[in-house]
């Protein structure tokens, strides 16, 4: 890592050098992918005037609630912009640039280091999402924090740290959204009313996964859902990632895994849950990753799905029998 503590500065430094901005976040944007990059433009908006700032990407509808996205000018002369990167850990995964076209790119992100995509990277592992970053990168070098921003921001936190449930959840959590409180006068209840929303489908849909988890003696616990199941609630192939945290704290189940067929992709969409072993260093053995406790891939087949529930479940009985 480049940074030392002058993190901030060296931050603030280039963004005050570039009139031409663009960030980006992983492809399949949640919350915090969205929070994090759009609420980043609104405070540098905000505290630096006559900047032109694109937040790119393929738009989730979901959460089109965040904000808009933006489409680049043609012919951008990259030298002349400064490209800025959250919550992300690989280029491959960069949803509309490929940083190495970039002379100048900064990477602020929270998952576990994949590989160097930027000239400077600030990543850190311990923070509960890209959202509590910029926060803390606003807070930390004084500068305004308006109401837009901070929404964006706090439903980014709220949502990866599943309403502050998650391990990742510290006290310097805390502290920031405390700050973000006292400067930004936001109305939290409206937000989850947002963020939480969603139609009766849903749950019903919900109520399929919960009914048809297989289960293994080891509490590993997964579902392989077909095509013709998301058409009969009437959801997409995004919609188990979206749901699968809500399924924490079954006594029956350490680790849970969403297999979802992605027609359009010819592929499955891989969402995998812990409540105590390392899952993504078994996740990226099949291609995947993510973060020590939530991950994700895309995989080919059904075998592929048995053979990574298979190595699951490897590392639930491991954890049991340390735990013991
Ligand atoms: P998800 O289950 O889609 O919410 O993803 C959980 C975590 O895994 C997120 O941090 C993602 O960035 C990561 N992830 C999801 N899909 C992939 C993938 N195909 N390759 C690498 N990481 C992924």
């Amino acid at each position: 890592m480049i940074f030392s503590q002058n993190k901030y500065k060296k931050i603030l430094k280039q963004i005050k050098k570039y009139d031409q901005i663009v960030i980006a976040r992983h492809v399949g944007p949640d919350p915090d992918a969205l929070g994090s990059s759009l609420g980043l433009k609104q405070i540098i908006k905000d505290n630096f005037k006559g900047k032109d700032i694109y937040v790119i990407g393929n738009p989730a509808a979901k959460f089109s609630y965040l904000g808009t996205l933006d489409k680049l000018p043609e012919n951008m002369n990259n030298k002349k912009v400064l490209l800025i990167v959250t919550d992300t850990p690989d280029r491959r995964r960069v949803d509309g640039v490929d940083p190495k076209n970039f002379p100048n790119s900064i990477k602020i992100d929270h998952h576990p280091f994949m590989e160097k995509t930027c000239k400077m990277e600030w990543i850190d592992e311990d923070a509960s999402s890209a959202s509590q970053m910029i926060l803390e990168f606003a807070i930390e070098e004084g500068l305004f924090i308006s109401k837009e921003a901070a929404e964006k921001l706090y439903i980014g936190i709220v949502a990866d740290t599943n309403r502050f449930l998650f391990k990742y959840t510290t006290s310097k959590t805390f502290y920031l959204v405390s700050e973000l409180l006292k400067k930004a006068n936001i109305n939290i209840t409206e937000l989850y009313d947002k963020l939480y929303a969603r139609d009766y489908r849903e749950i019903k849909f919900k109520g399929y996964i919960a009914e048809n988890f297989t289960i293994t003696e080891n509490h590993t616990g997964y579902i392989i859902i077909k095509d013709e199941i998301l058409k009969k609630y009437g959801v997409d192939a995004a919609t188990p990632g979206n749901v699968v945290s809500d399924f924490n704290h079954i006594n029956e189940m350490l680790i849970w895994m969403t297999a979802t067929e992605d027609k359009e992709l010819g592929s499955y969409r891989i969402s995998v849950r812990s409540r105590g072993p390392i899952i993504n260093e078994t996740v990226s053995k099949f291609g995947g990753g993510g973060h020590i406790y939530a991950s994700g891939a895309r995989l080919k087949s059904e075998e592929e799905i048995i053979k990574l529930a298979q190595a699951l479940d490897k590392e639930a009985l491991e954890y049991t029998k340390q735990k013991s």
